[in-house]
């Protein structure tokens, strides 16, 4: 979790897929926002883009929902207003909100990479008028790895992620991504795909080599080049075989 202050560019403009009339002007005076942050289960997301993906993507939708729901009921009553953000039902945009509350930085799959799980994660976000510490935003060397990886482009199935530099887009330097051919790919696969959170380094499970590469990732841009080549010979610049769902999900 992090604190942010609320920057008003990032609350949509008209109510879309949410509670309320279809295009009606969203007004939210809220001053601060709560960025919370859950692990999706590394074993789920490997089978990517199969439906064990996509059943792990709801359940952790439902799991971040829920203490987003604690949080909001916590803060009115304290006496405050608050309101959550959750999946299906937002006002504000979670991922640039969670790198101002120093959770993570946006990478070029278009998600924020958290340092402990990378893109493996579900957001939600409380935003409120009590008044909050702010966190500062985070640098652990996101920028540079993805300039140099583009494992997620490379493996994207309908090509909807930047292969190329940043750009401009409305006064933000990023890697612009096409929404409606991902969209469009999962209608037609019938999954959320979630091949690029699948394929990103970043992803991998917790464990002391994975934790001690990031360490050193996060540090040295000469460190981010060998890891990227060692990250290619030992899991392939695209997914090696197929896996097996686990037990539970069969
Ligand atoms: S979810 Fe699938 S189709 Fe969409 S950007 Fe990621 S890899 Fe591409
Ligand atoms: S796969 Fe590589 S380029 Fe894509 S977000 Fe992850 S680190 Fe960045």
């Amino acid at each position: 979790m992090g604190c942010t202050r609320l920057n008003p560019a990032y609350i949509y403009s008209k109510i879309g897929r949410s509670p309320g009339p279809w295009g009606e002007s969203i007004v939210l005076e809220h001053s601060h926002a709560v960025a919370i942050a859950v692990e999706m289960s590394a074993e789920m997301i490997s089978q990517a883009p199969d439906s064990a993906a996509t059943t792990e993507t709801a359940f952790e939708y439902f799991e971040v929902g829920k203490i987003a729901m604690i949080l909001t009921r916590y803060i009115n009553l304290l006496g405050y207003q608050a309101r959550a953000h959750v999946d299906g039902n937002y006002r504000v945009m979670c991922v640039p909100i969670a790198a101002d509350a120093g959770l993570g930085e946006l990478g070029r799959i278009g998600l924020l990479l958290t340092p402990r799980f990378g893109p493996r994660i579900r957001l939600a976000i409380v935003t409120t008028d009590l008044p909050l510490q702010p966190d500062p935003p985070i640098c652990f060397g996101v920028q540079h790895f993805c300039e140099i990886c583009k494992k997620c482009a490379t493996n994207c199935p309908s090509g909807s992620i930047e292969k190329e530099g940043k750009a401009d887009f409305c006064g933000v330097e990023k890697w612009q991504n096409r929404q409606d051919t991902c969209y469009r790919f999962w209608r037609t696969q019938g999954t959320d795909c979630s091949i690029c959170i699948r394929v990103c380094p970043y992803s991998h499970p917790n464990s002391v080599i994975h934790n001690l590469v990031r360490w050193f990732v996060g540090r040295n841009a000469l460190a981010r080049k060998l890891m990227l080549w060692a990250d290619d010979l030992f899991y392939g610049r695209r997914p090696r075989g197929k896996h097996r769902p686990p037990d539970w999900h069969a």
